[in-house]
């Protein structure tokens, strides 16, 4: 569990299985121990960078037949589809990620990537949930803002009463974006996280003339 009803899965990496940072696949369980109306089968998006040895994937337990039997049912053999998606890095110029809740896996992904390859383009990670401990991923995050000079990670918690927290508590409006991203038409911007906020980010960037192919986004249906 890396979050609060938030688990991390490893498939092992079928022989010649490639993809690049921020693609997902379509994950088919052999074996479902529950029921579910969708089959066993969804999409998901790769947390790990390609680099890296095994495919991991991250996400958020709902009671669905497909995610119960990921924690109940381990070890099967599963088909996978893909990779797919939209959320591939403009090497070109620096990176704005904006994420909701789960909507950090392609994010992980891409972060860790840039930095295994040493990009030099700067990266931002503006990521919401509505307490710390939904954040996935908070304290590697935490870590890499500190140590990597081309990383800024900026946590904000919009339904949490701690008062020890002493981060950002605001919503990822025009002005949050603003305060940490001082040229819009300079960056390229990644929206990933529930439909209505992805939607709701690209209105602002729109109404703020970012020109549409510097904006990227995927929407996580179904929570
Ligand atoms: C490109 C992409 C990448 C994704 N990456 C991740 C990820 O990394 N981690 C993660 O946890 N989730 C991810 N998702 C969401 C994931 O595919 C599931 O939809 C989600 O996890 C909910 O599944 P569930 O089993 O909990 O709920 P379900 O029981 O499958 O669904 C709950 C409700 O949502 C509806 N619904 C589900 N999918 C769709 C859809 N595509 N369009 C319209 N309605 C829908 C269902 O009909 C149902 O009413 C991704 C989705 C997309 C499209």
């Amino acid at each position: 569990m890396i979050a609060r009803d938030t688990l991390e899965f490893v498939l092992q990496r079928p022989q010649g299985f490639d993809f690049q940072a921020g693609q997902n696949i379509s994950l088919k369980l052999s074996r479902l121990l529950y029921e579910d109306d969708r089959r066993g089968r969804r999409i998901l998006s790769l947390a790990s960078a390609p680099h890296e040895q095994d495919l991991v994937l991250a996400t958020r337990l709902t009671g669905s037949g497909f995610k119960k039997t990921l924690v109940d049912g381990p070890l099967q053999k599963v088909e996978l589809g893909g990779p797919r998606g939209k959320l591939l890095r403009d090497e070109s110029g620096p990176a704005v990620f904006i994420a909701g809740g789960i909507g950090i896996t392609p994010f992980k992904s891409m972060v860790l990537d840039a930095l295994h390859r040493g990009l030099a383009q700067p990266m931002t990670l503006l990521y919401s949930n509505r307490t710390l401990a939904d954040a996935a991923y908070h304290k590697l995050f935490a870590e890499l803002g500190q140590c990597e000079g081309r990383f800024t990670y900026v946590p904000t918690v919009t339904r949490d009463d701690d008062a020890e927290w002493k981060g950002e508590r605001r919503r990822i409006d025009a002005s949050f974006i603003r305060d940490y991203v001082p040229d819009f038409n300079a960056v390229t911007f990644y929206l990933c996280g529930p439909p209505a906020m992805v939607d709701a980010v690209v209105e602002i960037l729109k109404n703020e003339n970012v020109s549409q192919q510097r904006i990227l986004s995927e929407s996580f249906w179904g929570y």
